[in-house]
């Protein structure tokens, strides 16, 4: 069987980690039939649009997306072109798991967590008024007429949406991912003891969608600070977490930190019939077309996708030949290496090429 998939190469080093992706899928032998397309700086000086209509379209009738990451340019169009696909499609979960791999470097060697962030509200919401603007005034003096706590009016404001559709949405995808993929625990991230309104819905609603699946899984809850304390001293005490998006946004990080770094960090961003799938890193301007970066976050990001589309043999395969490459720690990118300037660090390609191999005598 063939699939049809939108590739948005992106730019910076977009195009050569996307190229590796491709490298690693043809090895595996899973036939896709690419529908190449723009976005980003590339799109904008070819037809003066950040994000073509034509992308969108494809990415519509395709319903599944590779993606590179994308430059967002200062005082452009866009806040950002990854945050309206995400919203344009409204891809609400942003998934990304955060796996040892077997890696020499990394801080902890048995983390296997999978982070699902609410992808669409909350502080990213985008709804925010600047310090001295009319708008700002009229919020605050609604605020301040409303409320005991006063606002200062120089202040500027972002305002924290959390609704129980968007909670609930996301709990329930996580319960039941957790439940298709034989995971053991969730356990939902907020700062209810102070938000009472906002993360307390969150945290609510997660248990009313929780007793569902009670009997099927554990679940529990842990405060954000709390969580970051815990996380960096005994990671393996966690499974599946479900945060709101600024939480999830900062944990990733932190998730990434623990395993090695952003060049192992893969990402999806899923919503009810179309998924993007896409590295949590950036562009990376200063290394563009230096055949230099890591593209296992990449790679990986392809390892889900092939998940999504049914190909779970393929996508563990791809997994397992990521892990053995870097556990190995001889075709690595310098960012794998003990020291960055390790002469013996490999490049993009021949990264990718080490994987391909592996995957051939795993197959
Ligand atoms: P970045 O992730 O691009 O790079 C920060 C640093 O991390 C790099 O200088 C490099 O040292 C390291 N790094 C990143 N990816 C790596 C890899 N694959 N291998 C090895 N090292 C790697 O973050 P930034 O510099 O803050 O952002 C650059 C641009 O990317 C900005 O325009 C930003 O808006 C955009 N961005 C896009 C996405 C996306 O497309 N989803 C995500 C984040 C940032």
């Amino acid at each position: 069987m063939s699939y049809k998939v939108t590739l948005i190469p992106g730019d910076g080093i977009g195009p050569e980690v996307t190229d590796a992706a491709l490298i690693c899928i043809d090895a595996l032998g899973v036939a896709i039939d690419w529908e190449k397309k723009d976005a980003g700086e590339c799109a904008l000086n070819k037809y003066g649009q950040l994000l073509p209509e034509d992308t969108l379209a494809s990415i519509e009738r395709n319903k599944v997306a590779l993606k590179g990451p994308i430059t967002t340019p200062v005082g452009k169009g866009f806040r950002s072109v990854n945050v309206a696909i995400r919203q344009h499609f409204d891809l609400y979960v942003c998934l990304r798991p955060v796996k040892s791999l077997q890696n020499p470097q990394a801080l902890h060697k048995d983390v296997d967590i999978i982070i699902m962030r609410e992808n669409t509200e909350d502080l990213y919401a985008g709804v925010e008024f600047a310090a001295q603007s009319k708008e700002a005034a009229e919020v605050i003096k609604t605020i301040n007429s409303q409320s005991d706590r006063k606002v200062r009016p120089d202040s500027a404001i972002s305002i924290k949406p959390i609704s129980a559709f968007g909670s609930r949405r996301i709990a329930e995808f996580a319960l039941n991912y957790a439940v298709k993929h034989k995971r053991k625990k969730v356990t939902c991230v907020h700062k209810a003891n102070i938000m009472k309104y906002t993360d307390g819905l969150f945290l609510d609603t997660f248990y009313e969608v929780a007793e569902k699946f009670k009997g099927k899984l554990d679940y529990n809850d842990v405060i954000v600070d709390n969580l970051s304390m815990q996380l960096v001293r005994v990671p393996k005490n966690f499974d599946i977490l479900v945060l709101p998006n600024l939480y999830g946004d900062i944990m990733s990080d932190l998730g990434a930190g623990l395993i090695g770094g952003l060049g192992l960090a893969a990402g999806a961003n899923i919503g009810e019939k179309i998924a993007v799938f896409e590295p949590t890193h950036g562009s990376a301007p200063k290394y563009t077309g230096k055949n230099k970066v890591n593209p296992m976050a990449t790679i990986l990001s392809a390892a889900l996708m092939l998940d999504y589309l049914g190909e779970t043999k393929k996508a563990e395969i791809l997994t397992r030949a990521v892990s053995d490459v870097v556990g190995e720690g001889k075709d690595v990118t310098y960012d794998l290496k003990p020291h960055r300037d390790d002469p013996t660090a490999v490049g993009t390609k021949e990264t990718a090429l080490a994987v391909a191999h592996r995957i051939k005598e795993l197959l």
